[in-house]
């Protein structure tokens, strides 16, 4: 009998659940997110999802739930540590009691970007390097790194993980996690909000460069620049082999590409070449693929 495994990414603006076998997803559900109203009110929501994909694919036993969560989390102790105008009431919410309380499986729990990145790394365009940096650009900017094989998390859970906050202009924008001038700030979903009228998401972006929207392609064209100095960033820091980008924007993986690799090409201190800079396959899946990789590897 195959294992099975239920992998929830909980993010801002989607919930993608899937049950997994043999690293595979196999079945996925995807829902709206409620990352306002909070966690507490989620769970219900979610609970019937995972029970209904459970019935649909007539899994009668499975083996453990995962959970990539957007926040610090400590997955030794399986507590959220911190939130960032996310599911704000995390911190008082029993995760692990609930899952005990309804499915009684074993239970793992992580940062959402840092899954991605093993997911990248096990089963997407990081499969062969163990020196990775993925970034997830979404309703925020993800990170995460594996250097020498090893998932980084930290003395407090939060290394690697937090380069959407690295600064890109030091007197810039405010961000919400009370730093100034953040990648997120500038390049990512949240930060279009105001940029260009009507538009307040990357699909409305894209479409209206596409129509001639001279202002829209400045903006898209500011976010290349943003995300390449991220990326410059985070290869000084962390010293890859590959960059994977991950997020729903990718889809514009042709259009992004040249650019950023161009440019992050010629702005990188990398004397010994280059670093290969890929946009994720795995449609969505990395996040659910890594948490459950990772309940399963004990990571
Ligand atoms: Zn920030």
């Amino acid at each position: 009998m195959n294992s099975h495994y239920i992998g929830i990414d909980l993010g801002g603006t989607r919930v993608k659940i899937g049950l997994v076998r043999e690293g595979k997803v196999v079945a996925r559900k995807v829902i709206p997110a409620d990352a306002a109203g909070g966690l507490g009110a989620s769970l219900p929501v979610v609970r019937a999802e995972v029970d209904e994909l459970l019935e649909t694919y007539r899994v009668d036993s499975f083996d453990g739930i995962g959970l990539a969560f957007p926040g610090l989390v400590d997955p030794a102790s399986q507590r959220i540590l911190s939130t960032n105008k996310k599911y704000d009431d995390a911190l008082r919410v029993d995760v692990p009691r609930w899952v005990r309380e309804h499915w009684n499986v074993p239970f793992f729990i992580d940062n959402d970007a840092r899954m991605a990145a093993v997911g990248e790394w096990k089963y997407g365009e990081g499969r062969g390097t163990d020196d990775l940096v993925v970034m997830t650009i979404g309703t925020g900017i993800g990170t995460s790194t594996i250097i020498g094989g090893r998932l980084l998390r930290g003395r407090h859970f939060q290394a690697g993980c937090l380069g959407g906050h690295i600064s890109v202009q030091y007197e810039g924008r405010e961000c919400t996690c009370g730093n100034s001038g953040c990648l997120e700030a500038y390049g990512s979903t949240w930060s279009l909000a105001g940029r260009v009228e009507g538009i307040t998401d990357f699909e409305g972006l894209f479409d209206a460069v596409a129509a001639g929207n001279a202002q829209a392609a400045d903006v898209l064209r500011d976010c290349y620049d943003v995300w390449s100095a991220g990326i410059v960033n985070l290869i000084h820091a962390y010293d890859p082999e590959v960059v994977v980008l991950g997020g729903g924007v990718m889809h514009h993986a042709e259009a992004i590409l040249p650019y950023v690799r161009e440019k992050v090409h010629r702005h990188a201190w990398t004397p010994w070449g280059k670093v290969s800079i890929r946009a994720t396959q795995l449609h969505g899946d990395a996040g659910v693929l890594g948490v459950t990789h990772c309940l399963k590897e004990h990571i």
